[in-house]
């Protein structure tokens, strides 16, 4: 394998991280991309180097061109003088079995880093019942209608895990099964059918699916919790837990007027606060772009609020001095009460928003900072 290199020290920030995103979909070749502030270093076999140069070049022009970088705001920045492990903690968790890696993206958790996650989960609910939230567990299947009526298809398409079942076919079905214990070629689209399904990118969109054409009374507005495990696949960025091509996430989604939604969103973003100051993690919540769901229209008004759309908690890794992303605080504006027909009593617009945590990567952050030991500590545990 060799390595091409590019220079992106003048490539903003958001140019920078959806350059990343894309190429890691560019091409089979790739086999690793690894990131800092001034250059990207793609992995790739020997023969596609040209090839490789080339596209990312032209990506990395095309995505300059195209980016509007939004300002961030910081709302919140904790960054403690505390000494931290030099070293990732990931190996060594490997090696204790907190933690169990089949494929890069693909881990399964127990022992301390489950109690971590349960301890976290534990204070999330409490939160959830101050508020009287109601839980529902949804299926990890959805539709592809309904993430077509919201555009994720359109602005992730290369995040999304399809699904699949064999064609109604009794003797294509017996054939698959003569076939598949020595031969792989029958998982083609000759004995799969079409799908209808995707694994879930994000644990709220049942819910709007859920109230799809229900009039609300925004004097009893909403306020749901519910957990699940999402699918999105990250390609080559997959890597110890902070890519995670399937992880759990626990999510609360408001539904009613916007100073009340608004309201309950900035509510979470203290909670986390709170914690971050708790623990003496180093943290930050800012402003973001992105949202789940892709440009539209419907958008365009409530790009003009005074509010931003998203906020994020970005958590410092310091193995790799960089941040990842743990928590996403999201206003919709009236875009998904609109898209999924949800009304009010009086006609006055409905407005939603969500909150996410994603558990993986919050309990990595966590021991990423504080250390093997301080994760223990943290338990009681010698
Ligand atoms: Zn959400």
């Amino acid at each position: 394998v060799s390595q091409v290199i590019i220079n992106v020290s003048d490539v903003g920030a958001d140019a920078r991280s959806a350059f990343v995103h894309q190429l890691s979909y560019a091409s089979d070749a790739i086999e690793g991309i690894e990131k800092s502030r001034s250059e990207i270093v793609i992995t790739v076999s020997d023969d596609a180097v040209d090839a490789v140069r080339e596209r990312a070049q032209a990506l990395l022009g095309k995505l300059v061109a195209e980016t509007r970088e939004i300002p961030t705001t910081v709302w919140f920045e904790s960054a403690p003088d505390a000494d931290y492990p030099a070293e990732d903690v990931f190996p060594e968790m490997l090696a204790r079995d907190w933690v169990v890696e089949f494929t890069p993206g693909l881990i399964g958790v127990g022992g301390p880093f489950q109690s971590l996650v349960d301890r976290f989960e534990a204070g999330m609910m409490r939160w959830a019942g101050e508020h009287d939230a109601v839980e529902y567990t949804y299926p990890d299947l959805v539709s592809i209608e309904s993430l077509k009526r919201v555009h994720y298809l359109e602005g992730f398409p290369a995040h999304v895990v399809f699904t699949t079942r064999l064609r109604k076919n009794l003797d294509a079905i017996h054939e698959f099964a003569s076939t598949i214990a020595h031969d792989d070629s029958c998982l083609s689209d000759t004995y799969l059918a079409q799908p209808s399904h995707t694994l879930k990118t994000a644990v709220c969109l049942h819910v709007y699916d859920h109230f799809q054409d229900r009039t609300i009374d925004l004097d009893r507005p909403l306020y749901i919790t519910t957990k699940g495990r999402c699918k999105r696949d990250e390609s080559v960025n997959m890597r110890t837990a902070e890519r995670l091509l399937d992880f759990l996430m626990r999510e609360f989604v408001f539904i009613g007027r916007e100073d009340w939604v608004l309201k309950q969103r900035m509510d979470l973003m203290e909670r986390a606060r709170e914690i971050v100051e708790q623990l003496g993690l180093r943290a930050r919540i800012v402003s973001a772009g992105d949202p789940f769901y892709s440009e539209d229209d419907a958008l365009k008004d409530t790009e003009q609020t005074r509010d931003p759309q998203k906020y994020e908690l970005l958590a410092y890794l310091p193995a790799t001095d960089s941040e990842i992303a743990i928590g996403s605080f999201n206003f919709h504006g009236e875009f998904l009460a609109q898209t999924f027909n949800i009304h009010s009593q009086t006609g006055e617009p409905v407005y939603t928003g969500c909150v996410g945590f994603g558990m993986e990567r919050c309990i990595y952050a966590f021991v990423s900072q504080v250390g093997i030991q301080g994760a223990l500590d943290a338990l009681g545990r010698a």
